[in-house]
């Protein structure tokens, strides 16, 4: 195991996150499917950890894949999240974590629709949405030139209303 760039006690992380966030991204529990704030979001943004606010997917690789919970082709930055065996649950899954903070995110299934084939099951609580910040028609949205250049800015207000803070205590885990 590498040393995460964010290193925080448990006592640290129940104060920062509501009890739905701790549950996912401390203790690997998985959201009620249907329940969470960004299943249907098909707003364009990008989607943060809900933990350390590392960029990991984008509105550009979501689909509806019908499980009910937030579903991506691929993350928006390869190197921002790890996957390793998760064998509990008698079940054989690859867990997607937060490379930054160690954070469960959800479980990556080889029935995704996209040219790779994977299918990201994300847990809404995992992450923060950002919406877009140009509100135009977005025709330079897709230039290839854009890439690269996450991390320049952390905004730091108006978030606080995101984030899955509805539900609580589903999770079968
Ligand atoms: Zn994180």
């Amino acid at each position: 195991m590498s040393a995460r760039n964010v290193e925080k006690s448990e006592l640290q992380w129940r104060e920062q996150l509501t009890p739905a966030q701790y549950e996912v991204l401390r203790k690997a529990g998985t959201e009620a499917p249907f329940t969470g704030a960004y299943t249907y979001n098909k707003e364009s943004g990008e989607y943060r950890c809900a933990a350390c606010g590392a960029k990991l997917f984008s509105s550009e690789t979501k689909f509806d894949s019908g499980t009910g919970w937030p579903s991506f082709t691929e993350p928006a930055v390869a190197e921002a999240v790890e996957l390793r065996p998760d064998n509990s649950l008698l079940m054989r899954r690859t867990e997607v974590i937060c490379r930054n903070c160690g954070g469960h995110l959800g479980h990556v299934f080889d029935d995704g629709p996209g040219p790779g084939g994977q299918r990201y099951c994300i847990n809404s609580a995992a992450l923060n949405f950002e919406p877009q910040a140009s509100t135009s028609a977005g025709s330079a949205a897709s230039s290839p030139a854009s890439a690269g250049t996450a991390g320049a800015a952390a905004p730091e207000t108006g978030d606080e209303a995101s984030g899955g803070a509805q539900q609580a205590g589903a999770s079968p885990a």
